[in-house]
């Protein structure tokens, strides 16, 4: 394998994509290549970043805290109506 087979492959080994050959024949080839290994680790940083931007949703722990609030909100109104 080549530095442009190596670097086409990149994403894919990122991605867990790529049949268990093919990972060792690219991880293989990062081994002996440095300017690959660095490829690969800018790779992944740049999908790490992407991935934590992804993940600026409300946490799961408050939209939690928001639906019990409304449930107790609802619970109050019903029985305010009955009285
Ligand atoms: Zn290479």
């Amino acid at each position: 394998m080549n530095c442009k087979q190596a670097c086409g492959l990149i994403t894919g080994l990122i991605d867990h994509q790529l049949q268990p050959e093919t990972v060792a024949a690219v991880e293989d080839h990062l081994a002996g290549c440095p300017s690959c290994t660095k490829a690969a680790a800018q790779e992944r940083r740049l999908k790490q970043a992407v991935s934590s931007m992804k993940r600026e949703k409300p946490p799961a722990e408050l939209s939690k805290r928001i639906q019990e609030g409304l449930a107790k909100a609802k619970k109050q109104s019903t029985r305010s109506a009955k009285q």
